[in-house]
């Protein structure tokens, strides 16, 4: 594919990029970002994130310390002032609040809200890299990557009109969710590709500085990340791919920012850390997960749309028709081929997409549910087959008390491949009835991780159990 195109280009293409090689990386100046294509109105980031924002704050417990929010959004401020002309939208809300959870994370929503974990804080530094996590998030929101990804999945799916992207969830009771917020509320608008990382780390250097930051303060967070979390990376880096690279691009996008006595640490700052320090110590995400607390939400002097009806309605699950015995074609996620029951329905979300009969998906307080079905996701993280797979493994039993897992992860060879497969019984949420899990992953050449996860009710084995071995032999991977 990529031969052929570059064939037909000629000596001028040849010499074009020699060129581009010859002479240095973006050449003295900074990097220029564009928005991606969105058909998103700026009403619609505010609505949509105010709807996330709602359904994250009944998950998560906020932090009521008058002294540490007003700080925090003290530091917010500052750097919204920082955003280019360009990527200022004065109709956003951005607002700053910290939320009782020990892991290092931070995540923004369309529109602006930020929520930083008091873990995160009291990791930092300095307030530089306080300033270096909050400038990234806040670039995520400022160039819209939120909407600009619901964008790109609506062309393919019907996942925003069946799910309604406010509060949808994707994952739900055996899904990724559980690893990125307690029980991934606004999953949507938080797993972004690495493109956008990229984006939100360079723009986020380029407020940094503009704020009178150092920019380097934003790779250093990545450094103070791993000592913390002794590279295990949870957290922030588990939701923003390969922070090794990143430290790199962001350095070098440094040398072109100036800062004459940039602000590091600052007494604000210490006195924070030192309150946050000294309270009772908080619960990881996970914790938060598990208990499955819900929490009121309050209304906000800064957004007082906040707290009103529960935007993101329940959508039952129904009676599942027996799978059609016409399958359909699909390729996904660039290197899969597949055939799926003509009366099921596709559902993609970024890199992951699912195939469910009707009435076996619906949404329960704002969470996805899925009864039947399989997942097909691709797993961008560093690391080997069996890590990821460990790794996944350990997620789910963490995020869903009533799961099981029969016997051990094992591996074998399948069509030249290299996979590994477990089985869990789990009990749905939503209907309370047990089912079967199974879960499968290979390692693509590009060194990222496929994963294959199938539900079925226990009582319903026969027919979908065979409709989902027909999908899954369907299965052509071209990497
Ligand atoms: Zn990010």
């Amino acid at each position: 594919m990529l031969n052929h195109s570059y064939r037909s280009r000629g000596l001028a293409a040849w010499l074009a990029l020699a060129a581009i090689v010859l002479v240095p990386l973006s050449a003295f100046s900074q990097t220029k970002i564009v928005y991606h294509s969105n058909k998103f109105k700026l009403e619609d980031d505010l609505k949509l994130g105010r709807q996330a924002a709602q359904e994250a704050e009944r998950q998560m417990p906020i932090l009521r310390d008058r002294d540490a929010t007003d700080y925090v959004a003290r530091v917010g401020q500052r750097l919204v002032e920082a955003i280019p002309a360009e990527f200022q939208h004065p109709e956003f809300r951005y607002y700053f609040k910290i939320i009782n959870a020990s892991d290092i994370n931070a995540f923004a929503l369309p529109g602006g809200p930020m929520y930083l974990n008091r873990g995160m804080i009291e990791a930092a530094r300095n307030e530089g890299e306080m300033a270096g996590v909050m400038a990234h998030e806040l670039s995520h929101v400022a160039l819209r990557h939120g909407t600009a990804q619901a964008t790109k999945a609506q062309k393919y799916g019907m996942f925003a009109n069946i799910l309604g992207i406010g509060g949808a969830v994707l994952g739900g009771p055996i899904g990724t969710a559980a690893q990125i917020g307690a029980q991934g509320v606004g999953v949507y608008f938080l797993k972004f590709s690495r493109e956008y990382e990229t984006e939100a780390d360079v723009l986020g250097a380029q407020i940094m500085a503009r704020a009178n930051y150092d920019p380097q303060d934003l790779a250093n967070m990545f450094r103070t990340i791993e000592r913390v979390s002794g590279g295990g990376g949870g957290g922030f880096t588990s939701d923003h791919p390969s922070p090794k690279d990143r430290y790199a691009r962001i350095n070098q996008e440094a040398q072109y920012l100036r800062v004459t006595n940039p602000i590091k640490s600052t007494r604000d700052f210490e006195r924070v850390q030192s309150r946050l320090r000294g309270m009772q110590g908080a619960p990881s995400t996970a914790q938060i997960a598990r208990s499955g607390q819900r929490y009121p939400v309050e209304g906000d002097g800064n957004y007082p749309e906040t707290g009103g009806t529960n935007t993101s309605a329940d959508i039952p699950l129904g009676r599942v028709s027996r799978p059609s015995t016409r399958y359909r074609n699909y390729n996904e996620l660039s290197v899969l081929r597949v055939s799926a029951p003509d009366n099921w329905v596709e559902i993609r979300d970024g890199d992951s997409v699912w195939f469910v009969p009707e009435g076996g998906f619906g949404r329960l307080q704002g969470q996805a549910v899925f009864t039947h079905g399989i997942n097909f996701g691709i797993n961008q993280s560093q690391g080997s087959l069996q890590q990821l797979m460990n790794q996944m493994i350990n997620t789910w039993l963490q995020g869903n008390p009533n799961m099981r897992q029969v016997g051990r992860a094992t591996g074998s060879n399948s069509g030249r491949r290299y996979w590994m497969s477990t089985r869990f019984r789990n009990r749905n949420e939503a209907t309370n009835q047990p089912e079967d899990i199974a879960l499968f992953a290979t390692q693509l050449s590009n060194g990222s991780v496929l994963f294959i996860s199938t539900v079925v009710p226990q009582n319903e084995t026969g027919e979908f159990q065979d409709a989902i071995n027909r999908i899954m032999n369907s299965l052509q991977i071209s990497d």
